[in-house]
């Protein structure tokens, strides 16, 4: 151990902003900082890896964890799943002295922001509403219930962003997650 503990951040932002996309560019080019690894109920999709991307449990062993207060958060997204963040992992990085990232959903967020108020809240935001929608509909095949549906959670996601400390807008993935990581390690 450093001695030093290390900072917690937690990314979060609308859906189809590119969350993912930024935590994986972070993954790839930042060694230095470690990311947190969820459980999840949802099935792996094809060429993700069991403990890489996410940890994939069955319902009972999600009901096990939640029961014996294994989870920092947790919460159901997009009214499918569940996902949560183990909690020792993340405790064991910042003893370590690591700078932490947990890239999570809204509901998560304001979790964390309960339990642990001193983390660094980033809002990741789309350069415009324009573009959202674009990321949100883009591939037209849906329903136009289901379209004004999608809308309305993103209106209501971007209204968040005054929850948040720092709003980072990815705009360029490499950008968006350099002005992440600067604002991680610069603190
Ligand atoms: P996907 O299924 O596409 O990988 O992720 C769907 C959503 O789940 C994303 O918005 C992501 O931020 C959110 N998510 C991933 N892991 C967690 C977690 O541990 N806790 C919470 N609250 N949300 C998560």
């Amino acid at each position: 151990m450093s001695g030093r503990q290390g900072r917690l951040t937690v990314l979060a932002g609308p859906t189809a902003v590119g969350k993912g996309t930024v935590a994986a560019y972070v993954r790839e080019h930042h060694p230095e900082i470690w990311i947190s690894v969820s459980a999840t109920t949802r099935p792996p999709r094809p060429g993700e890896v069991d403990g890489t991307h996410y940890w994939f449990v069955s319902d009972d062993e999600f009901d096990r964890m939640v029961d014996d207060g294994e989870l920092l958060e947790w919460a159901v997204v997009h009214r499918a799943a569940r996902y949560g963040t183990p909690r020792r992992p993340v405790e064991q990085a910042l003893a370590d002295g690591r700078p932490a990232l947990l890239e999570i959903d809204l509901q998560g967020a304001r979790q964390v922001r309960e339990t642990m108020p001193g983390a660094l809240f980033v809002f990741l935001a789309p350069p415009s509403w324009d573009e959202l929608v674009r990321r949100l509909v883009g591939r037209g095949t849906e329903s136009q219930e289901e379209r004004d549906r999608r809308l309305q959670t993103a209106r209501d996601e971007l209204a968040a962003v005054t929850e948040f400390d720092v709003t980072v807008v990815n705009t360029e993935v490499h950008d968006a997650a350099e002005e992440l990581v600067a604002l991680m390690v610069g603190q």
